[in-house]
């Protein structure tokens, strides 16, 4: 049985809802000079606007659906003690259960999550892009998942539907959920980066210090379009020895320089109101075979970044983990 606990941040989307959905010009300038000062710190080159949603169907994306607009919300499910000091291997989601327990059925989901190791026997990194069942529809599943390669040790991505039916993913998942339709979104264009943030955590951490009383979630796409980044890839088989340590975890995953380009899926939250919110989680997939848990780029000086984002109306926490601990986040 999933639980399903929720918070309405009235306050908090009502900013950035202003934003979105009406003509307070003062908020919008407000609100884009703020994330652009913020990005500044980080990238010589920033620019930060609104524009209608490109097509998401369309190369280099190849989502299921067009946009990131209608009700978005964000979720997350289980958690990284699901998966140490040592696996939980019944903790298994379905998508299509996921949808319903944000209340928004036959949404489209993207994110960051473990892939479900009962179904493909083995663990690896998930990257859910998945439109959710509905009444007279099924449900479309254009995830991938990234494992470690026996054969060369290499990271080897997948498209989860070649292979396996259904919608599960396992352990955790950090998910904006959507209706999937075109829209306003916001873009945000970065180059050359400056400073020592990762493009999430410079938004995040931009929204965190300008809104310090305010818990503000984004979900989106980002593209790395010039350069190359830094992944992880969680080996096949779960350890078997208790990881105590951020350094254990680190030993125990393989870590990889991919190149672009290179489509991320990320889920950002500015502060968490006591849900034990993962703050910040981003997978990434490319048409060249690489992918995984993405952290930061490795090419500073000729890095190029295009992303569209979208704030969250809602937070929902689903089977949060009775005990819980700081390591490997
Ligand atoms: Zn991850």
């Amino acid at each position: 049985m999933v639980m399903c606990s929720f918070f309405t941040a009235h306050d908090t989307f009502t900013i950035m809802w202003q934003i979105m959905q009406s003509n307070v010009h003062g908020w919008l300038v407000v609100f884009f000079a703020v994330l652009a000062s913020g990005l500044n710190n980080n990238f010589a080159d920033v620019q930060v606007g609104v524009v209608d949603c490109p097509d998401l169907t369309q190369e280099p994306f190849g989502f299921p659906v067009k946009g990131l607009c209608g009700n978005p919300r964000i979720t997350d499910v289980g958690g990284v003690p699901n998966l140490i000091p040592l696996v939980q291997k019944h903790k298994e989601y379905d998508m299509n259960v996921v949808s319903k327990e944000v209340e928004l059925p036959g949404a489209f989901m993207l994110g960051a999550a473990a892939a479900p190791s009962r179904v493909i026997g083995m663990n690896a990194e998930f990257m859910p892009l998945v439109h959710t069942e509905t009444e007279g529809r099924p449900a479309v599943n254009g995830s991938y998942f990234s494992s470690v390669n026996p054969a060369d040790g290499q990271c080897l991505q997948q498209k989860y539907s070649d292979t396996f039916p259904d919608c599960p993913f396992g352990l955790m998942g950090n998910l904006y959920a959507c209706e999937g339709k075109p829209g306003k979104v916001i873009e945000v264009r970065v180059k050359r980066r400056t400073g020592e943030d990762s493009l999430v955590s410079a938004m995040r951490k931009t929204l965190e210090v300008h809104y310090p009383d305010k818990s503000l979630a984004l979900g989106g796409t980002f593209v790395i379009q010039k350069g190359k980044a830094k992944i992880h890839v969680m080996p096949r088989e779960f350890s078997v020895c208790p990881l105590n340590t951020d350094d254990d975890v680190n030993h125990w995953l393989k870590h990889y320089e991919i190149k672009a380009p290179i489509i991320c899926l990320s889920v950002l939250v500015s502060r968490d109101p006591g849900l034990d919110l993962r703050m910040e989680h981003t997978h990434c997939f490319s048409d060249h075979g690489e992918g995984g848990h993405y952290y930061i780029d490795t090419t500073p000086d000729t890095v190029e970044y295009l992303g569209y984002f979208l704030p969250a109306e809602y937070v929902y926490r689903i089977d949060r983990p009775q005990e819980s601990h700081a390591i490997g986040r």
